[in-house]
Order: structure tokens, then sequence, then C-alpha cells
């Protein structure tokens, strides 16, 4: 894909003062991230990173992107309900990765306790890079599915603003038009509101479940800000016509101030919790033995959890790569061959690890041809998957041993690359050869059985310096940008 900007790349004394615009707006309109300096504190807080100008997007990927996600809600909820399937799936994965183990254990802990949650809500993230073809033209493939803390819905939709502002500047009032309108925090806050409402509890709130430090606390307050105001909306029911109040603890508060009566009803400081809403405990490093009782708790409890740890485990890696083998998505979505034909356009090369003559040929594969592969542990949040050489050490060093199966080996998406101007506090504004990430956001409802809502609520792009393989926004890598299309 070239790009639109070309001259306007060159001239730097204008991207200067472009930039200083930008960063301005940016400021203005809510761009915001605490500084890694004070990352309790909102006393100082500068902008989240943003390219300068939106990068390209062909329209037909964007639609495929958004034409898909309803069916990537219902493939992840029908695993999610799929007991037999994660079990079987998760077995080599959980013998050599304790994370995984330990959120299998909660998980098989509540089954034979008996579910007491009655209404299942999905706020997701679906992330794709654009394959360059043989022939030039761009495919739309999976990079993963973000089932837990999707985050970047509430930044995303304060964006298009400060893009359309440099294009204005530009007097390309023209080209600022073509940029889409997104507003991920509004449908979030949706689903979340419509949880609350089947929950059936005018009184009972929303708990955030928060990180001590939390610099990107500001995509959440997008969401609580919705929420807060009145929603009203078609999706709701007017039989409680009243804002929601959304409260913040940490693991530790849970477990300080967490309870559960005889009805597995949850509160909280003595006020009862509808949804549960986790923007942390997705990585080990987040949980200490306190940790995983309070999420124990929670799990436990009849309160909606986005996610329940079921979910959790659907979003896994080793999850995506069972479901691209032939039949699975059949199984798990049945009767519905066309849903399964949009998902699996989408899937790139995934291949298992496990001990085993499969495992043992993926693994030459990739000693073979190192530049085509990526190996991926049961990790999320970024700078954990493994390229190139250090790939390669990797599986020299895993090959004989029943660790390999804690990991799986994705084919490498590789996008063509193109220019574009990074924007990040306390550096200058710098031109690099740049790849995108485009990631649509999926909201979706269950009550018991029945799915009562199945949405695309908006899309975050994410762009990145060619010379990191790895690593999103919070990882300091990638920055937020916004599809132009074309
Ligand atoms: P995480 O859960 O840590 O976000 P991801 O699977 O999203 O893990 O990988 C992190 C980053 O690594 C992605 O944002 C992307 O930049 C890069 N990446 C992951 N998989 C691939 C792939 N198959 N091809 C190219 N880059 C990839
Ligand atoms: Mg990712």
């Amino acid at each position: 894909m070239a790009t639109n900007w070309g001259s306007l790349l060159q001239d730097k004394q204008q991207l200067e003062e472009l930039a200083r615009q930008a960063v301005d707006r940016a400021l203005a309109e809510g761009v915001l991230l605490r500084t890694s300096q004070e990352p309790t504190s909102s006393e100082v807080v500068s902008y989240a990173p943003f390219t300068l100008f939106p990068s390209l997007v062909p329209s037909a990927l964007l639609e495929q992107a958004y034409a898909v996600q309803m069916d990537f809600n219902l493939l992840v909820d029908a695993v999610s309900q799929n007991a037999a399937f994660l079990e079987q799936t998760l077995s080599s994965t959980i013998k050599q990765d304790d994370f995984t183990a330990r959120l299998f254990d909660i998980h098989k802990q509540v089954l034979k306790e008996g579910i007491a949650q009655t209404v299942f809500l999905g706020l997701n993230r679906s992330d794709y890079m654009f394959q360059r073809s043989a022939d030039g033209s761009p495919a739309l493939k999976q990079i993963e599915i973000n089932t837990i803390s999707a985050s970047f819905g509430g930044l995303a939709s304060r964006t298009p603003a400060v893009h359309r502002h440099v294009l204005s500047v530009l007097s390309k009032t023209k080209e600022a038009g073509k940029i889409l309108s997104n507003n991920p925090s509004k449908g979030l806050a949706l689903g979340i509101a419509k949880a609350w409402e089947l929950y059936g509890s005018p009184n009972a709130l929303v708990l955030l479940i928060a990180q001590e430090k939390e610099r990107n606390i500001f995509d959440q307050r997008a969401i609580e800000n919705e929420l807060l105001a009145s929603i009203h909306s078609l999706w709701l029911l007017p039989i409680f016509p009243r804002n929601i109040h959304v409260i913040r603890r940490t693991f530790e508060d849970i477990s300080e101030k967490g309870s559960l009566d005889q009805d597995r009803r949850l509160f909280v400081d003595g006020q009862e919790i509808a949804v549960v809403y986790f923007r942390d405990g997705y990585m080990p490093r987040q949980y200490s033995l306190q940790n995983w009782e309070a999420r124990l708790l929670l799990e436990r409890s009849h309160a909606a959890k986005c996610p329940d740890i079921a979910t959790q485990l659907a979003g896994t890696k080793k999850v995506q790569q069972e479901l691209s083998r032939p039949g699975m998505l059949e199984m798990l979505l049945p009767g519905q061959p066309e849903a399964v034909a949009r998902l699996r356009a989408t899937f790139a090369g995934l291949y298992s690890l496990d001990v085993g003559e499969e495992g043992d040929q993926a693994i030459a594969e990739a000693l073979a041809a190192p530049s085509r592969f990526v190996l991926k542990p049961q990790r999320e949040g970024g700078g954990n998957n493994l390229y190139g050489e250090e790939m390669v050490q990797a599986l020299k060093q895993l090959k004989d041993s029943e660790e390999r199966a804690s990991y799986i080996l994705m084919e490498k998406i590789e996008p063509e690359p193109f220019e574009n101007c990074l924007l990040r506090p306390g550096s200058p504004a710098r031109v690099v050869q740049c790849i995108s990430e485009l990631g649509i956001f999926g909201v979706y409802v269950r009550q018991e059985k029945t799915l009562v809502m199945n949405k695309h609520v908006g899309h975050l792009l994410r762009t990145k310096a060619i010379e990191h393989a790895d690593g999103g926004v919070a990882a300091g890598v990638a920055v937020l940008d916004n599809p132009y299309p074309v």
C-alpha cells in the first residue's frame, strides 16, 4: 500500500509544525496516558503516542473484518460453553504452562460446584494484519483474538478528531471527511449496560478490576463515563432508566472486602455487584496467591464476569491453533457454513508443537525457514513471542522437551511496509517504515442459553516501525492510528 502523504512526509519543517498542532489536539481530545514516571497519578499526564497521518487501509479488508466479527463473537461464546473442547485442547498445555493450568483449575472447580452466573458478557477485540499475497494484493489475516482486557476502545474513540484536524490544517477537507467515525467505548458500555440490566438488580454496581499502576486509565474512564451517562438505547429496556455506577478495585481489595451470600451474589464493601469487568488478570505477574483466591471468589459468583474464565481460556493461543484444524469450526458452529467460511478465510497457518510427529514436522519446517514463522507461548500483553534467531535457539532447546506443548507456531504475516510519522512524548517526530494492525471490537451478551446481543462496535488501528517484531501500544512499540479507507 503506497501512502497518500508521500511529499508531506519529506518536508521536515512542515512536519514539525503539523506535529505540534496534532499533539495539542490529541491532548484536547483526551488521547491521554499517565506517564511511566508517575503511573498512579493523573496530576501530570501526556498524550498517547500516535501517527501524524492516518494509514491507508483497503476498504474491502475493513469491511471483511467487520463482517466476520459477529462470527468471532459466536465462536468464542461456543468455545467457552464447550467444556470438553477446552479440556481436550488445553490438556497438553496445562501440563507445561502454570498460568493456563491455574486458570483451568478455577474453571474446573466452578464447573464442579455448578455455575452461578446466568448472564454472560463478551467484550473482545480481534486483531489482524494485511498479508501481502504473491500477486501483491493484501489479505486479512488474524493475529489473535483478545477475550480479556481488550484495550484502547476509549482512546480510539478520540483519535479520529486528531487526524481530521491534521488534514484540515493542510486544507485537505475532502480527505478529512474520509476518516471514519469510531466509538468503541460507547458500544462496549452498551454491552456492560445490557448485562447489568439482565442481572436485574437496580442498585447493583459494575466492578472494574483495576491494576494498582494503570497508565491507560483514560481509556477505561471513557467506558465508565458512558455508563454513568444514562444510556438511552433500544438495547435497554426502560425498566431501570438510570445511570450505572462503576467502582474500581484491585484483586487485593476483593480478597479483603469481597464476599458471596448464600445465593453466591457478590458483594464488595457491602454493595452488590452485577458485572465484573477485568482490566487486570491476563498475565502471570498480575497474580499473587491472594489474587488467585480473589479471582476464584469472583468466578464462583452470580455476577456477570467479563470474561468468565472459560472465555479467557477461549482466547488462548493454543485454542486459536486448534480452531484452525479441519472440522473444528464446523463442530463448534454446526449448520453455519457461511460463518465458518468467513472465519476460516482469516486464519493464518497455525501449528501445534505437541510432542509427536505433527509437532516434529512443524519444528523442522520452522528451523528450515525461520523467517516464515513466529513462536508463541500462552501469554498476553505483547513482547512474549520469539522470531528469527531467538526462535531458532528456543526451538532447538524445546525440541526434545515436553515443554514445547506450551507453545504454538504461527505463520509470520508480512505486510507491505509504508511510511508514516510517529509521535511520542519526549521524542522528535520520526518518519519511518511502518506496518499496521487492525482490531475490531466485538460485544455479545448471553442470558443462560439465549444470545441477546451480538455486535461489532468499532475499530482500532495500531501502527509500528518495522524494526519491532512484537508489541502493542501499552508495550511502548505501536502507536494509535486511524484507517484511511482506499
Ligand atoms: P499478545 O497477546 O502478546 O498481544 P500477539 O499474538 O498479539 O500476542 O502478538 C504480539 C505482536 O506480535 C502483534 O501485535 C504483532 O505485531 C506481532 N505478531 C504476532 N503474531 C504475528 C504473526 N503471525 N506475524 C507477524 N507478526 C505477528
Ligand atoms: Mg496482541
